[in-house]
């Protein structure tokens, strides 16, 4: 089976978000399933850079509208082979991916990406410049989404498409004009094709078009096929719903092991769990908080974004600190909530801890030192530190949304005997609600014995890329009619 991996990010490379995550640890898990998958990015200054002075050039060829482009070859530091389309007009250019550096979008996203989806289509058909032919092409989120489209509208024989939302917030909505600019025919500027409100919808494109459509996790695939998650897509996502499947991603098992991290004072494990008291020690000291004896300490590290629904936190957190409870948090983002934030703790020296900034230390520590972790998104594709917090064996309490509900098994007390709760999850995304469920939090904590079963049921879960992985490869299969 061999699968191009097309994406706009991939980490250690280029990242902003959890795409560069996938990116970085998908192909690698499914190249140990056996599946020769190669990824396919633009080359910005930081790929081009890996790839040094003289990288291979594979091929020069002429894109329809957009120009002649050169394919280079390479590798990803872990030795997943990568492909790398050289146009310095378009990507190699200081600052971000998809911004410059003072945070408004490229104003040439559109050939950009248009570039990028073309180009994957190319790759994916039997004219290809190159040698080796993928069965499938795997495209990831709008930037991608194009090439579904480039290669239905081309008609000759192609490998069949595989597209996964990563987060469907992200559209890739541009004016009608752009369609001569991205080399599509006008006769797809319709309901049916790429027009949405008015504009074109790179992402639309992608989701009328693929063979399958796979989200990262089997709630948010049901959740975004009605409002308010759908953002305006939910009618095509559930006329799709039988090509649709929900895949949750996996976490970085070597990174994330509170048995070898080296960001964290004392490691620990299932069958010393008594260390983490240490980690909570240094958490407190870092964070200003009081020692004070059976009073639980709630960690957060997070986007100060309103998906993120911290105004929940902030509008009950005053109440939560008489449960008792305190608070170790760590975000950057919005503005508004950073001062927010800043001003809660100003006013509750030793109970409410605040750092803002991106820390990557800091939040190794708050996995391992707090001793539960408080997830109130509004909406959630996958999540990740829901999946770090268990297997640090810090209990969360989130919002039942997208991947949080796939992750978390409600520890209501027959789940908690059963051995299966890891956590507690609350319904509304209404203060009320989550006050509720940080108050069965704290009761559980102190309840010992129920305390460690829930802190063992989450550290004994799989979370491995290695899960997802297979659950990719047999879908490549299916979509190919590989038995
Ligand atoms: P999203 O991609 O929506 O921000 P995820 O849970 O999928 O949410 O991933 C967020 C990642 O970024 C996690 O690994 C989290 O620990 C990390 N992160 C977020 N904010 C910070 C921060 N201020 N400092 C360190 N790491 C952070």
């Amino acid at each position: 089976m061999q699968v191009l991996f097309a994406t706009s990010e991939a980490a250690p490379l280029v990242k902003t978000g959890g795409l560069a995550d996938v990116s970085g640890a998908l192909p690698a898990a499914l190249r140990r399933e056996g599946v020769d998958v190669r990824i396919l990015l633009p080359g910005y200054p930081a790929v081009l850079r890996h790839l040094g002075g003289q990288p291979i050039v594979l091929a020069e060829f002429d894109v329809p509208m957009l120009g002649r482009a050169a394919l280079l070859e390479g590798a990803m530091p872990d030795g997943v082979p990568l492909y790398v389309i050289a146009r310095d007009d378009l990507y190699a250019r200081d600052g971000g991916p998809y911004q410059r550096a003072d945070g408004a979008d490229w104003p040439d996203n559109d050939r950009r990406f248009g570039l990028l989806s073309r180009v994957a289509a190319m790759l994916s058909q039997e004219s290809s410049p190159i040698a080796w032919r993928p069965d499938v092409l795997h495209c990831n989120d709008w930037q991608t989404g194009l090439a579904p489209l480039f290669l239905q509208l081309d008609g000759t024989r192609h490998a069949p498409t595989l597209f996964t939302i990563h987060n469907l917030a992200y559209q890739g909505i541009f004016p009608a004009d752009s369609l001569p600019r991205t080399g599509l025919p006008w006769d797809v500027f319709r309901m049916e094709g790429v027009e949405f409100f008015g504009n074109i919808s790179f992402l639309k494109g992608g989701l009328q078009t693929a063979d399958r459509i796979t989200t990262v996790s089997p709630n948010y695939a049901r959740e975004i096929q009605h409002e308010p998650l759908g953002f305006g897509l939910q009618g095509l996502l559930s006329w799709r719903a039988k090509d649709l499947t929900g895949i949750l991603n996996g976490i970085d098992l070597a990174t994330w092991d509170p048995g070898t991290d080296p960001l964290i004072p004392r490691r620990y494990g299932v069958d010393s769990l008594l260390r983490k008291d240490a980690n909570r020690s240094a958490l407190r000291e870092v964070m200003g908080l009081q020692a004070v004896k059976g009073v639980p300490v709630a960690g957060l590290v997070t986007r100060f974004a309103h998906q993120k629904g911290l105004d929940l936190l902030l509008a009950c957190v005053e109440q939560a600190l008489t449960l008792p409870m305190q608070f170790a948090i760590l975000g950057s983002g919005e503005p508004t909530l950073e001062h927010a934030f800043r001003d809660l703790a100003a006013r509750h020296p030793g109970r409410i801890g605040v750092r803002i900034g991106f820390d990557e230390a800091l939040s190794h520590l708050v996995e391992a030192g707090a001793d539960l972790f408080v997830m109130p998104s509004r909406f959630e594709p996958c999540g990740l530190n829901q999946m770090y917090s268990q297997r640090y064996g810090t209990p969360v309490v989130a919002h039942a949304t997208g991947g949080l509900s796939d992750s978390i098994v409600d520890a209501t007390p027959e789940a908690v005997a059963a051995g299966e709760g890891t956590g507690f999850l609350f319904h509304e995304p209404t203060p009320p609600a989550l006050l509720a469920a940080l108050g069965r939090a704290a009761a559980a904590f102190g309840d010992r014995r129920a305390w460690r079963r829930i802190q063992r049921s989450g550290m004994a879960r799989d979370f491995s890329w290695d899960a997802a992985a297979r659950r990719y490869a047999s879908l490549y299969r299916a979509v190919t009619g590989t038995p």
